[in-house]
This record gives C-alpha cells, sequence and structure tokens, in this order.
C-alpha cells in the first residue's frame, strides 16, 4: 500500500508554464467579452494585456527554436502587457492614456538589446526586466488605490495582489545588489522561474477577478445612479430625492439640527409649453435645474417629484431656507429665456416648511406644499413660509403633550382636592 505520508507531489514546472500561458490567453478572451456586455473600455484593454502575456509566454516557451529573436520579442511583448495593463488602470479611472510611458518598456528592453554588454549579460537582462514589471506592477497598483468610491470589495486587495506581484519580481534585483557572482544571479534565477509560474498563475486570475468585480460595482454604480436621477434635468427624480432624503435625515437626527424643504413649482409652465411648444418648455425645466445648481449648495438635496414641481430638502432653520428660496426665485427670474427673439418669462413660486429631522418627510411635504398654493393664489413668483411649526421632535411633542395632560391633572387636583389641602 501506498504511504501518503511519504508521498510527495512533483510539480512539473513546463507543464505548469504552459498551463499559465492557457489560463491567461483564456481570462483575456473572458475579459474581452466582458468588454462586450459591460462596455468598459478598460476591460477590452486588460483582455488584450492578457492575451499579450499569453502570446509572450508561448514565444518564450518555444523559445529560439523558431527565431534568435524569440526571447527578446518574448520580453517585449510582456512589457507591452504590463504597460497596457497599468493603462487599463488608468483608463477604468477615467485617466488618459500615457502610450510613451506604456510602450517605453517594450521601447527601452529593445533599444537596450542592440548594446553588446547589455544584451551578453544574463544577470543585467534578469535585473533589467524585474525592474520594468515591478515598475509597471506598482504603477497599477497606485492607479487601483485610486478609487474614491466605496466599493464592494475594499481597495486594499485591488492594491495589494499586484503589490505582492511586483516584490516577488523584485526579487532577482534583490539577489544582485547582494551577490557580486553574475552566475549566481542566473542560477538562482532560473531556479525562481518555477515560483514565477505558480505566481503568474495565481496573479493573472487574482487580479482578473477583482477586474471583474471593480467592473460589476461600477455598473452596479451606474444603474443606481440612473435609478435616482431624473433623465431631463439631471437633479434627483422622486425616488432619488426621498432615499437622499432619509440619509439626510437620519445623518441630522443625531444631531437634532433643524432641517427646511421648499415645494418649488414653476409659474404658469402651461402657457409656455401651449405658446412656445414642449420642447421650450422642456429647455425651461434645464434652465431652472441649471438655476439651481448654481445658487444652492452642494449638500442640499433637489428633485424633480414630476412635471414642473420640484422640492429640496436642505439643513437650517426655515430663515436660512428662506434666504436659498429667495436666491433661486430672484436666479430665475434674472435667467431670461430668449425664444425666437421674444424674452419668455420665468418664475417659481416657493413654499417652505420646516422641522426636526425625526418629523416625518409627507408632512413637512404636505406643509411646504400648502404654504406653495398661498403663493400661487398670492400671485405666484414669491417665497410663503408655512405658519404653523411642524413639531421639532415626534417624541418631544408627545412629551409636551403628556407633560400638559400631567400638568392639567395636577392643577386640578390643586383645586380643592384632599391631597392639595394636605400638602
Ligand atoms: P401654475 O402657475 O398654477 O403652477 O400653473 P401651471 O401652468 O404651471 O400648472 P399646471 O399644473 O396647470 O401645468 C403644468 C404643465 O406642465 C402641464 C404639463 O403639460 C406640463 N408638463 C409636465 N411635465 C412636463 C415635461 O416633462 N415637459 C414639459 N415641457 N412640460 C411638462
Ligand atoms: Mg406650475
Ligand atoms: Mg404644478
Amino acid at each position: 500500500m501506498a504511504n501518503f505520508a511519504e508521498a510527495s507531489i512533483a510539480l512539473d514546472f513546463g507543464t505548469l508554464f504552459v498551463v499559465a500561458i492557457c489560463v491567461t490567453s483564456l481570462l483575456g478572451l473572458f475579459l474581452l467579452y466582458a468588454w462586450t456586455q459591460e462596455r468598459i473600455v478598460a476591460l477590452a484593454w486588460w483582455g488584450v494585456a492578457y492575451l499579450f502575456g499569453g502570446a509572450s509566454g508561448a514565444l518564450w516557451h518555444m523559445g529560439d527554436t523558431i527565431s534568435p529573436l524569440a526571447s527578446n520579442l518574448s520580453t517585449s511583448l510582456l512589457f507591452v502587457a504590463t504597460g497596457m495593463i497599468w493603462s487599463a488602470a488608468r483608463l477604468f479611472h477615467g485617466r488618459p492614456v500615457l502610450w510613451i510611458a506604456t510602450l517605453f518598456g517594450a521601447v527601452f528592453w529593445l533599444t537596450a538589446c542592440f548594446v553588446p554588454t547589455f544584451a551578453f549579460s544574463a544577470a543585467s537582462r534578469i535585473v533589467v526586466s524585474s525592474i520594468i514589471v515591478a515598475g509597471y506592477t506598482f504603477m497599477t497598483a497606485t492607479e487601483l488605490r485610486r478609487e474614491r468610491r466605496k466599493l464592494l470589495i475594499r481597495r486594499w486587495p485591488a492594491a495589494f495582489v499586484p503589490m505582492l506581484h511586483g516584490a516577488i519580481f523584485l526579487f532577482p534585483v534583490a539577489l544582485a545588489t547582494l551577490s557580486s557572482d553574475s552566475g549566481g544571479v542566473y542560477g538562482v534565477a532560473r531556479g525562481w522561474i518555477a515560483v514565477f509560474s505558480i505566481e503568474i498563475l495565481l496573479y493573472v486570475v487574482g487580479t482578473a477577478f477583482i477586474v471583474l468585480i471593480l467592473s460589476k460595482d461600477r455598473t452596479m454604480h451606474a444603474y443606481k445612479v440612473a435609478a435616482a436621477t431624473d433623465p431631463l434635468t439631471g437633479l434627483f427624480n422622486r425616488r432619488g430625492f426621498f432615499e437622499a432624503a432619509g440619509s439626510m435625515m437620519a445623518r441630522h437626527s443625531r444631531s437634532r439640527t433643524p432641517i427646511s424643504l421648499l415645494a418649488i413649482d414653476l409659474d404658469r409652465f402651461k402657457t409656455i409649453n401651449d405658446r412656445y411648444g414642449h420642447a421650450v418648455g422642456d429647455n425651461v425645466l434645464q434652465l431652472f435645474a441649471k438655476v439651481v445648481r448654481q445658487t444652492m449648495r452642494a449638500t442640499d438635496i433637489v428633485g424633480r417629484l414630476g412635471g414642473e414641481e420640484f422640492v429640496a430638502l436642505l439643513p437650517g432653520t426655515l430663515a436660512e431656507a428662506t434666504i436659498a428660496a429667495e436666491r433661486v426665485r430672484v436666479a430665475f427670474a434674472a435667467a431670461g429665456f430668449v425664444r425666437n427673439g421674444q424674452h419668455v418669462a420665468t418664475t417659481v413660486s416657493i413654499g417652505i416648511a420646516g422641522g426636526s429631522p425625526s418629523t416625518a418627510i409627507d408632512l413637512i411635504i404636505t406643509r411646504a406644499d400648502t404654504a406653495l398654493y398661498r403663493a400661487k393664489s398670492n400671485g405666484r413668483d414669491r417665497v410663503e413660509i408655512a405658519t404653523e411649526e411642524v413639531a421639532l421632535h415626534t417624541g418631544e411633542r408627545s412629551e409636551t403633550i403628556r407633560r400638559s395632560g400631567r400638568e392639567k391633572e395636577r392643577s386640578a387636583a390643586t383645586d380643592g382636592t384632599p391631597e392639595s389641602c394636605m400638602a
């Protein structure tokens, strides 16, 4: 019977290298397929880079049997691949491709190969190629760390995997600095190829996985934004507004800062549509959104609830909200929309209500709406404030009711009850 404790696994590194080439090429095809689905251009770059990486490995494996130039071409192709992976990471974050830097490694290598002292020094070749691969890989890690948004996966694995890869590639450089014997470097580096094969396999699989998750996260984010945005104005739609308002109110409820809500309605908008057409009406809505963006703070939440009705939620008192509302009203009236040489009057009526972040938002909207109707009936192009304060805190309100109830009971008790007499 075989003794399993003594059995050892013999790894055939030639086979492992072929497997690494096949897996890299296959992942390249997967990434290209993912690009056709997600339409994220960085995926195409990553896919092509992986295919170049696979081709580079195949060329290196076949070696000088096909051409004496094979190993130089293979190395150059590998540098193009690593440069492209770095560029893909840049593209992923909307940064431009730096062509000279992308191709620098390959061009530098091919040029250096014409220098005999370099071309025939195995140790120099190993050190330079390791530095180039590690350089591109560290630059890729830096790019992947740039992602500012919160991701499904944390940023650290996205940067850690290439960092580790770069560090492993720097091993021969460390060896060369420690050893004065170049033959020794060459020998150990050859042995290191076995480790490289396994490491490259893990790196390409790990990186492809990270890239696909990053892309998925980006697509999901884009869908989320689209689902919460009004396509005509770019402001929040109803759903986006209520979601953002919920988070803002939750955030402010801890500090108990008051919040204010503006109910906004464009004046005589139907007349604009009837007189100039629906497309002009749409332009006026876009103009209003522009005015809002220019006059309100970035932290204020503004949404289009439907038609020509908007709503804005801002932290602050009624007095502060009134200043903001007046600013919007004046800016919109002054925006001056001209159509066929004719001035199109653009005015807006605004109703404001205040409350505490713990108040139900529907209640504040209803109260702001009442103030808005007052603005309309008082002649439009004006700001009106809800007269009745919405209870500062629902808890406080019930506490007030309870307290006043107790006070009533107590005062009833003082009016000649036996206990009060005793006291
Ligand atoms: P008031 O001053 O009382 O608010 O009068 P108004 O004409 O603004 O109000 P009304 O509610 O009568 O008209 C709103 C119009 O908005 C009616 C509708 O055709 C138009 N509308 C709704 N959605 C859109 C849109 O997306 N684009 C355009 N161009 N018009 C829209
Ligand atoms: Mg209107
Ligand atoms: Mg309306």
